[in-house]
């Protein structure tokens, strides 16, 4: 029922009403919102979707790195599509932003969402505003106003200046302006330095205390980000040191390994994996279990576009830490609106008064329009049964073809 009959990959952009300029490249500007989508299909005809965020084209040949190695297994056995994922990263491709879809399929296949299968309970989440920009003083109180209007108890800004005192003067501005209105988190986006365009602050322990002090003088929520995501040594003494709480951990390129072992560390007091570029939603849980171990907290990361805020909704109910710490909500308008962010789903993950409530649905909690995703969407990738015979004859020849069929029945995988 679950075997899997066909894989899809779409490369999907989106125009922006406005360029989106991110803290965390300085100087580009986003014209899109631009993913790659996987669609994979079983045999009964359920179908899984996950995306990734996408720059270029970069993904061009994922799929037939990985298609003829899924096509014919069981999606719902997740284990081994987490064996496939792992193979295909030894070549150096990151692929454990597939994984959702498989847990999608599971949940439409068992009829429940994928939090409730992992044990987790609907509730209603708060979110909290996620700018993205770097704005000038007056631009930023204007928007924290606007967040506190729409029913936001939490904004999260970004700094990235080279001068830390300009910094803490955005920080105050917005905090002078809202008081105990509203709570600020701060993200300094140190953790995965961009340079490709302009190039852009480095901190260093000591300008990471220096702010850390200014940031608990003015009552900050927390910091974010504030130094290399691999510098576990200073990230570990800088949250020792800190009287704000140091959070962190979004994109670890070394998954779960890693970010259990900086629990460990303590290099973070909230661990914010996101699900769709640490390694998938079974591992950002395994983190979230050892941070309820070492005493820590968890709240993932969403900043990739609706269908990987709608993974990592369903990893914040599936943890146990729903209410511990709001839930990030990407919203950075003109430019990266709701509407914008989660085009290609039948309904948007709209917020009440800051509050967003889970989906009974089940799988993941979306659906693809249709007609959206042809009209932003053009697909790159299909390959089913058939067309993986035609291309491992090309590909081996007829003899050695026909000997791979046979070696995969033998070993028990069923083609479908
Ligand atoms: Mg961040």
């Amino acid at each position: 029922m679950t075997q899997i009959a066909c894989i899809e990959l779409y490369h999907v952009r989106i125009p922006l009403d406005k360029p989106f300029y991110p803290s965390w490249i300085p100087g580009y500007p986003l014209r899109e919102n631009r993913f790659d989508l996987v669609r994979v299909i079983t045999r009964s005809g359920i179908e899984g979707f996950s995306a990734g965020p996408a720059i270029a084209r970069e993904r061009q040949g994922l799929g037939h790195l990985i298609a003829p190695y899924l096509i014919g297994h069981d999606a719902a056995d997740i284990d081994l599509m987490l064996q496939r994922l792992r193979e295909v990263s030894y070549l150096g491709v990151r692929a454990g932003w597939m994984e959702p879809a498989f847990w999608d399929i599971k949940g439409k296949f068992e009829n429940k969402p994928v939090y409730e299968l992992l044990g987790g309970r609907a509730g209603p989440v708060e979110v909290y505003a996620s700018t993205g920009e770097i704005r000038n003083e007056t631009s930023r109180v204007y928007e924290a106003e606007q967040r506190l209007g729409e029913g936001f108890k939490t904004i999260k800004i970004r700094v990235h200046d080279f001068d830390v005192e300009t910094d803490i003067r955005h920080v105050r501005a917005v905090k002078d302006a809202v008081g105990d209105r509203m709570a600020i988190g701060v993200d300094a986006n140190q953790g995965w330095r961009v340079t490709i365009i302009n190039d852009a602050p480095l901190w260093d322990l000591s300008r990471a205390r220096y702010f850390a002090d200014a940031c608990a003088d003015m009552g900050i929520a927390w910091l974010e980000e504030p130094l290399p995501m691999d510098d576990y040594k200073s990230l570990a003494e800088l949250t020792r040191y800190s009287r704000v709480p140091v959070a962190g951990g979004e994109i670890q390129t070394n998954g779960r390994a890693e970010l259990k072992y900086m629990v460990e560390q303590k290099c973070y007091d909230i661990f914010q994996p996101d699900a769709v570029m640490t390694g998938g939603i079974a591992h950002a849980l395994e983190v979230a279990e050892h941070c309820r171990a070492h005493g820590l907290k968890f709240t993932p990361h969403t900043w990739t576009n609706g269908i990987g805020f709608a993974v990592n909704l369903n990893v914040l109910l599936a943890s146990g830490f729903n209410g511990v710490k709001p839930l990030e909500y990407p919203v950075n308008p003109p430019s990266w609106t709701v509407e914008k962010r989660d085009a290609i789903l039948k309904k948007p993950f709209m917020h009440q008064r800051g509050v967003i409530t889970p989906s009974p649905d089940p799988g993941l909690g979306f659906e693809i329009d249709g007609a959206r995703l042809r009209k932003y969407g053009t697909r790159f990738f299909s390959m089913n049964k058939r067309k993986l015979m035609f291309y491992t004859i090309k590909e081996k020849g007829l003899f050695t073809a026909l000997k791979i069929n046979s070696n995969r029945k033998k070993y028990g995988v069923k083609s479908s």
